[in-house]
């Protein structure tokens, strides 16, 4: 391990200062992902800027209509607050149905959009070949094993390629958010400002080192979930296809949400993860349901859209033909109400 030292801020500016004064420090928030990165040598931060007394970022409050749920709201506070598992059922499921109870007592709402991806080469740096720990290394998961990688929107130029990444997101919470069009609400040196959480995460393009478009020095204060995003209640559905039934993150999930009018469809929630670098949404998959009856067919279509140009690989073909059939079921099940968690 690598030594580090340790401070604690007392108001989000000062941790933002803090932050914005020494390019290799960080945030700590719940810190189940960041320190066991410091601990297996992949994350190498010279300063721990605790964020976790900022208490002004700890609550959930109604804002337009919406609501605003602070960064350091806890993901199981998050999950259980009352207004979530009735107005946003799709984020109270995605967030329960990730890690363990004692992770999510933990995990706060700002770490898990910034939580990196689980593969196992980039967690493992006696691999020397991962352009997201090592830019310009080359990637060992296209020819290794790769089993919990992405069929969508990766960069595959070759084992050596400086670009080649086909790591995913392993959140659930980014999924439902991402769904359901969540805002990420950041402040930096220079202001404030919001971000779509659809434009948060970033595709890996020619930049596989970069998970989000979350600068350095900007701290996340909270993500806003929009008030017209309640319309799916009713209809929602959070199916996480995974290797056990707890405790193991996606293989595939799917974020389904209807607004029904009659039997027809009126407007879709729709995100996907363990497929691709961010949650993996698709306007073309949208727009093929809309005016629609809510059948199997429709999401049939629908599914085929979404995974079009999918790309598989020696361990995780299976991912293709495993995603569209858990597009068919989630909005089968969103359709039939049978997602809408009780208060
Ligand atoms: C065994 C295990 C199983 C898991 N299973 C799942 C699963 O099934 N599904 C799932 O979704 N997740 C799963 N997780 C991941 C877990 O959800 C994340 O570790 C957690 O959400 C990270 O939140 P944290 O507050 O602990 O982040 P931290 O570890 O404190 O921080 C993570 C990163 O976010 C940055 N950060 C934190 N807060 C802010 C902020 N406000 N602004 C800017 N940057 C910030 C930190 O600097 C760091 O880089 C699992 C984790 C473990 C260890
Ligand atoms: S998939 Fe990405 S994170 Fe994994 S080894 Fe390749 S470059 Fe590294």
């Amino acid at each position: 391990m690598n030594p580090f030292s340790y401070e604690r801020a007392q108001q989000p500016d000062a941790a933002i200062h803090a932050i914005a004064s020494n390019q290799h420090a960080k945030f700590l928030g719940g810190g189940t992902n960041l320190i066991d990165l410091m601990k297996d040598d992949v994350e190498h931060p010279s300063t721990l800027v605790d964020i976790t007394r900022l208490q002004t970022l700890a609550t959930v409050n109604p804002v337009d209509g919406g609501l605003l749920t602070g960064a350091l709201v806890r993901n199981s506070d998050l999950a259980n607050t009352t207004e979530v598992r009735t107005r946003y059922p799709l984020l109270s499921q995605a967030l329960l149905s990730g890690a363990s109870a004692q992770l999510r007592n933990l995990a706060t709402t700002g770490g898990n959009l910034m939580q990196r991806t689980r593969c196992y080469y980039f967690m493992d740096p006696s691999y020397a070949a991962c352009n997201k720990r090592a830019p310009g290394s080359g990637c060992s998961a296209v020819n290794g094993y790769n089993r919990i990688h992405a069929v969508l929107g990766q960069t595959d130029n070759g084992p050596a390629d400086a670009h080649t990444c086909i790591a995913t997101n392993p959140s659930d919470m980014n999924v439902a958010m991402a769904a359901l069009q969540a805002v990420v609400e950041i402040s930096g040196p220079k202001g404030k400002r919001s971000m779509p959480v659809r434009d948060f995460h970033r595709l890996v393009g020619n930049t596989p080192h970069l998970d989000t478009n979350l600068k350095a020095d900007e701290l996340i204060t909270g993500a806003f979930l929009p008030a017209k995003a309640a319309v799916f209640a009713p209809h929602s559905y959070y199916l996480k296809a995974r290797d056990r039934q707890s405790y193991a993150f996606a293989n595939v999930s799917v974020a389904a949400g209807l607004e029904l009018e009659g039997g027809s469809i009126r407007s879709i929630a729709f995100a996907m993860g363990g497929v691709c670098h961010k949650p993996w949404t698709s306007e073309e998959a949208e727009h093929v349901m809309i005016g629609k009856q809510a059948t199997a067919e429709t999401f049939k279509h629908a599914a085929e859209v979404a995974t079009r140009g999918a790309k598989g690989y020696e361990n995780n073909a299976f991912k293709i033909e495993l995603s569209k059939n858990c597009i068919v079921r989630a909005f089968t099940l969103a359709a039939q109400g049978t997602g809408t968690a009780s208060a």
